[in-house]
């Protein structure tokens, strides 16, 4: 009988989507000075990427990404190619129902060419995928993490192919649902927000221009984002079980509720694609290091969408942590490294709260149905269209480049 080996790599990373994906292309850098071994493990079975055409799918979920994460990606060397998919968002318009007043963000009078952009999820995660497989770095896909051990030198994984690897640095960018964390010990507080965001691409009758939309009303926040010609993406959040009626709703039935929720300022909705659900909670771990351990992504922070931060957030913590590492490894230090990864904690913490306060203050202080409070907002949205200062700073949120 043989023994099962045991392979040593430097970092290996639980998940190889948006987040873990993003950082095995971050390291390439550390990769090349250091002589790093990198491993990456992904559960999902990836296609065949050279041979597969892209199709946009009309389903597809797409992402704003902050003008800071289009930076990184340049970084990386994959801006250009996750570019030929993404529009521009030239204008930010956030209004209320039943309220006067409108705050705009404009890309031109801040003085930037767009403020973000929006790229469905599906080209993003082709673009880093093609790009780590011209990488230096074990890809082990479709595998799955089944078991976490810590030892003396690090963590042991156990995966389902019976591969076993010891890592001195395991990242766990999971998306938080393996219940690995949980294995570990590592709790969570989380915080259902009763919502349900409904997502969809949705043809509009006119074009665009760039802008993107928020419109908070009584049942919760509708954000339409511009995509590649008329086409925009629809997240329509529901009081948790309000949305399973609309899912079922004829093509044309939905429209026309849709068009009465949102009125006329996008034009006409024409056609809708497959709608999907997501419930919506605010998760975040109580723990995010660990001496050889780091918790990414959705796994340590998962935020209300509403202002499209989730990613943009977990992107800065990919960076972080490459800068942590490369520091750390300048003066000799092991990537999982106690001091090295409380260093990255200390960078994280702050972005990471104001973050998760700005998305989840949004949705308090328009959750509530109160007219009183309805009309301080809208005076609140007025005053924020005049003040320009308050109005940059907002802007300089949404654009990634505040922390
Ligand atoms: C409706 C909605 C809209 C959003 N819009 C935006 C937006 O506009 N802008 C923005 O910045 N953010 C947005 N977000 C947030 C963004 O989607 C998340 O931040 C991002 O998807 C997190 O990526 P992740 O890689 O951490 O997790 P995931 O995308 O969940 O990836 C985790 C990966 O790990 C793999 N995996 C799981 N368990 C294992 C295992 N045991 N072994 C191996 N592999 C495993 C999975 O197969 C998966 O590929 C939105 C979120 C929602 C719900």
């Amino acid at each position: 009988m043989t023994l099962p080996t045991t392979e040593a790599v430097d970092i290996a990373i639980v998940g190889g989507g948006l987040v873990g994906a993003s950082l095995a292309c971050a390291l390439m850098p550390l990769i090349e000075r250091h002589g790093l071994s990198v491993a990456v493990i992904e559960a999902s079975p990836i296609l065949d990427l050279a041979a597969a055409p892209w199709q946009p799918s009309f389903d597809a979920r797409a992402s704003a990404i902050s003008l800071g994460t289009a930076l990184h990606f340049t970084e990386m060397g994959v801006w250009p190619t996750i570019a030929e998919q993404a529009t521009a968002i030239r204008r930010i318009h956030v209004s209320e129902r039943g309220h006067f007043g409108a705050t705009r963000l404009d890309a031109q009078e801040l003085g930037v060419e767009a403020l973000g952009h929006v790229v469905p999820n599906a080209w993003l995660g082709r673009v880093l995928h093609q790009h780590l497989t011209g990488l230096p770095l074990a890809w082990h896909c479709p595998d799955r993490v089944e078991t976490i051990e810590p030892t003396a030198k690090g963590y042991h994984l156990g995966l389902a192919s019976g591969t076993n690897l010891q890592a001195r640095l395991t990242v766990l960018a999971d998306g938080g649902r393996s219940g690995l964390k949980e294995r570990l010990g590592i709790a969570s507080d989380v915080r259902s927000y009763d919502q349900v965001a409904l997502i969809a691409s949705v043809e509009v009758s006119r074009f665009h221009q760039g802008v993107a939309w928020e419109r908070f009303t009584r049942e919760g926040p509708i954000a339409l984002l511009p995509l590649q010609g008329q086409t925009m993406e629809l997240v329509w959040t529901h009081v948790a079980g309000d949305e399973r009626r609309r899912l079922s709703l004829s093509q044309g039935d939905f429209l026309a509720e849709l068009q009465t929720a949102f009125g006329d300022r996008a034009g006409r909705f024409r056609r809708v694609g497959s709608r999907h659900a997501y419930p919506l909670s605010l998760v975040t771990a109580r723990e995010t290091t660990r001496p050889g351990l780091a918790v990414m992504g959705n796994a340590a922070h998962s935020l209300h969408p509403v202002a499209g931060q989730g990613f943009n957030l977990a992107l800065r913590g990919v960076m972080d942590l490459v800068t942590s590492l490369e520091a750390g490894l300048a003066h000799g230090r092991s990537v999982g490294d106690t001091e090295v990864l409380e260093a990255f904690e200390v960078r994280r913490a702050g972005d990471r709260h104001s973050v998760t306060r700005f998305s989840d203050g949004l949705i308090r202080l328009f959750g509530i149905d109160s007219r009183l409070l309805g009309h301080a907002r809208a005076a609140g949205l007025v005053g924020l269209n005049l003040a320009g200062p308050l109005r940059r700073a907002l802007a300089r949120r949404a654009m990634g480049l505040e922390r």
